[in-house]
C-alpha cells in the first residue's frame, strides 16, 4: 500500500498554472502540490494517477512550458528540495550531484565560483537543474550532455527508482528520450563531471569576439560574457523588460539535408548561415524568420516577436492568452515555409492541449487569413 505522507494532504484543485510560467499564461490544472520532496514523490504521483488516470507532469520553473488556456485535466507536481553534493574526484575532474530543484544558473554560479569548468557558457538559461536533461540545454557552445554523467529519478507509472547513464538519456540537439513522447520519468538528480584545471570554453563567435582582447580569460569572465550578451538579447529573465514574457527560442534551428541547404544557399546568393551538424546542416531558424519578412517587433492579437530576437515570442499584452501565441507562432512558421520550404519545430513543450504541439499548429494555420 502506499503510504499517505503529508503532502497527499496538501494537493490542490483548479489552480493555474499562469503565475507559474515565464510566459505568464496557462489554465488551471486538476490537480496541483508544490515543494514536494523526494520521498513524498512517489505517494503525490500516485495519488493524481489514480485520480485524474495520468501521470503528472514534473514542473520546474515554467520557461519551456506553452500552456493551453483552457482547464487542464493533468497534476502537476513541483519538487522543492535544493543543492549538490561534492562526489569522488581524480586526476583533473570532479563529480557533482545536483538535486533537480535547484536553479540552473545558482548551480552554474557556484561551479563557476570553485573554479569547475563544463557549465559556464549555460550561465542565465532560466530553470531548475531537473530540466537541464529534458532538451539537453544548450548555448554559446556547450550542452548539458557534454558534463552530465547519470541522471536519478523516479518511473511515475511504478515507483520504481531509476539511475540512467548518459548514454541512457539518447541526448541530441534540444532533445532526449525524456523530450520525445509521453516519458512518464522524474528527474530527482542530476550527476555532472566537471574539471578543476581547464581554461573556459570560447567556442562560440560572439563570446569569442567578444573576448578578443582578453588574454586567457577566466571562467567567471566568459560567464560575465555569456550573461552580457544574452541580456542584450533579453535572454535572462529580467522583471523590468518589456519582452521578458517568453519561453526563450520558440523555434529549433532546422537540420535539412546538404542537398536542401546547398539549394537554399543558391537561391539566396550564398547568403545563408549554415552549421554541420549531426545528421545534417543546421539552419539559423532567426535568420530564416527575418528572412521570411517576419520583423522584430511584429504584433498579431496580444503576442510579439520580441523585438530583441526574432526567435522569442512574447506575451505583450495584459490581455494575451495562449491561442494568440499559437496563432503568431503559426503565421511565422507558415511564412518560414512559404519562402525556404523549411517547416520549424517548436521548442517548448505544449501542455493541456489534446493534440501535438505539430498538430496544434497545423490547426492554427488553417485559421489564418490568406495573406
Ligand atoms: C529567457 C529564456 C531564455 C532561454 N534560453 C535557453 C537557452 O539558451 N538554451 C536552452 O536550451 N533553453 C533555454 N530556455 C528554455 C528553458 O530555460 C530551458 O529549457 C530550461 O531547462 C527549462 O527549465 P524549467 O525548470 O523552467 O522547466 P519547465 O519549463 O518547468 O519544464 C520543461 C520540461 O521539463 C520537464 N521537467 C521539468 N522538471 C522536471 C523534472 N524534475 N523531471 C522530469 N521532467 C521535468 C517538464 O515536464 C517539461 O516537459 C530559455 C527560456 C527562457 C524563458
Amino acid at each position: 500500500m502506499t503510504p499517505v505522507l503529508p503532502a497527499v494532504g496538501r494537493l490542490e484543485r483548479g489552480v493555474p498554472l499562469a503565475p507559474f510560467t515565464t510566459f505568464g499564461l496557462g489554465g488551471p490544472v486538476a490537480l496541483w502540490c508544490g515543494d514536494v520532496t523526494t520521498d513524498e514523490l512517489p505517494g503525490v504521483a500516485r495519488a493524481i494517477l489514480d485520480e485524474t488516470g495520468s501521470p503528472p507532469l514534473l514542473l520546474g520553473d515554467g520557461s519551456n512550458l506553452l500552456v493551453a488556456d483552457g482547464p487542464i485535466s493533468r497534476g502537476v507536481i513541483r519538487l522543492g528540495g535544493h543543492g549538490f553534493t561534492l562526489g569522488p574526484s581524480w586526476g583533473e575532474v570532479v563529480d557533482v550531484a545536483v538535486d533537480a530543484g535547484t536553479s540552473w544558473d545558482g548551480f552554474v554560479s557556484d561551479a563557476v565560483n570553485a573554479g569547475l569548468q563544463g557549465v559556464e557558457c549555460l550561465s542565465g538559461i532560466p530553470g531548475r537543474v531537473g530540466a537541464a536533461p529534458i532538451q539537453n540545454i544548450g548555448a554559446y557552445g556547450q550542452e548539458v550532455s557534454d558534463t552530465v554523467v547519470a541522471v536519478e529519478g523516479l518511473d511515475l507509472l511504478t515507483g520504481a527508482v531509476i539511475a540512467l547513464t548518459a548514454a541512457d538519456c539518447a541526448f541530441g540537439y534540444r532533445t532526449s528520450r525524456f523530450k520525445t513522447g509521453d516519458s512518464t520519468f522524474a528527474v530527482t538528480r542530476v550527476h555532472f563531471r566537471l574539471r578543476t584545471q581547464s581554461s573556459p570554453t570560447v567556442a562560440y563567435r560572439d563570446v569569442a569576439e567578444a573576448l578578443l582582447a582578453v588574454a586567457d580569460p577566466t571562467l567567471q569572465v566568459v560567464r560575465e560574457c555569456v550573461l552580457a550578451i544574452r541580456r542584450r538579447k533579453s535572454m535572462v529573465i529580467d522583471a523590468t523588460d518589456p519582452n521578458r514574457r517568453s519561453a526563450g527560442s520558440f523555434f529549433t534551428n532546422p537540420v535539412v539535408t546538404s542537398g536542401h541547404a546547398d539549394a537554399l544557399a543558391a537561391e539566396n546568393g550564398g547568403e545563408l548561415p549554415r552549421y554541420q551538424s549531426t545528421g545534417g546542416v543546421k539552419l539559423s531558424a532567426a535568420w530564416l524568420i527575418e528572412n521570411a519578412g517576419v520583423a522584430r517587433g511584429f504584433e498579431l492579437g496580444g503576442a510579439r516577436v520580441s523585438t530583441r530576437h526574432t526567435l522569442a515570442l512574447t506575451a505583450a499584452s495584459a490581455s494575451c492568452r495562449t491561442s494568440d501565441i499559437v496563432r503568431l507562432a503559426a503565421h511565422v512558421r507558415r511564412a518560414v515555409r512559404r519562402r525556404f520550404g523549411v517547416t520549424l519545430e517548436p521548442e517548448p513543450v505544449f501542455v493541456g492541449f489534446d493534440r501535438s504541439a505539430t498538430q496544434v499548429l497545423d490547426e492554427a494555420e488553417e485559421s489564418l487569413p490568406n495573406d
